[in-house]
């Protein structure tokens, strides 16, 4: 089954609002591949004139996290409803950086997955083994459980609306970018849990991105792998290269 490759970039706690809208303005003539979804995640204070940058092109926003409430007394949180009103149609959950720094566990990425789908919003579901536990030679059984805590609840029509992102940690922001083999191994392995907790179909249906030191040489080889359906993209989502990646999709 074809899916439609999608090209997220993560810009992370990176440009001011005025930096973001001049930096979507660089890139918005560089991605316009119409064979790819392309996607700028961007903080938060910079969805608004973001969305109000690509208007008219093929660019869609991204948020990079949200809360789990609707609204209340949750002093210096964002809500689902608060990022879509804002005009964004995708949002990162799980990221390591959030998992690592913010000690989001499974548990509480699985209701932020549950919110974001409730809210209409599409969830980049981040997952990804550390370097320890691919030498130690657990990733595939780390990633596995990951996916299944994240997703547990969510129906079948409610997962094929989700992107997952493999991100091994090892290689996000290091220049160490997964071999495209070692990529695919995990991917496929994510499908094929996605195919026992659903079915064929929906493993199918989902698209699985790779995360980690993707950039305009080598997003190709990653992205002819039959199990990787695109790119979640941290560094290399600010320059120009981000064009590159987005025309090899
Ligand atoms: C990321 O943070 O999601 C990421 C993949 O970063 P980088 O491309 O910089 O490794």
């Amino acid at each position: 089954m074809a899916r439609r490759t999608i090209i997220a970039g993560n810009w992370k706690m990176n440009k001011t609002p005025s930096e973001a809208v001049a930096l979507a303005k660089e890139l918005i003539p560089l991605v316009g591949n119409d064979n790819v979804d392309v996607v700028f995640c961007v903080p938060f204070i910079d969805i608004v004139p973001v969305v109000e940058a690509v208007k008219g092109t093929n660019v869609k926003v991204g948020a990079e996290n949200l809360y789990i409430e609707d609204s209340g007394a949750y002093t210096g949180e964002i809500s689902a409803d608060m990022i879509k009103d804002s005009g964004a149609e995708y949002v990162i959950i799980g990221h390591s950086e959030r998992r690592e720094y913010f000690n989001e566990s499974d548990a509480f990425l699985n209701t932020k997955v549950k919110k974001a789908l409730e809210k209409g919003l599409i969830p980049i579901l981040c997952c990804g083994e550390s370097l320890e536990q691919r030498e130690t030679g657990v990733t595939i059984d780390f990633v596995r459980y990951q996916i299944k805590c994240d997703l547990a609840g969510i129906s079948a029509d409610d997962a094929k609306k989700i992107v997952i992102a493999y991100e091994p940690i090892w290689a996000i922001g290091t220049g160490k970018t997964a071999t495209s083999d070692q990529a695919q191994e995990v991917c496929q392995a994510i499908r094929e849990c996605l195919a026992e907790i659903y079915d064929q179909a929906t493993a199918d249906a989902i698209r699985i991105q790779y995360g980690g030191s993707m950039n305009a040489s080598n997003a190709a080889e990653l992205l002819a792998k039959p199990d990787i359906d695109g790119g979640l993209v941290g560094g290399a989502s600010l320059k120009p290269d981000f064009g590159e990646i987005v025309a090899a999709g």
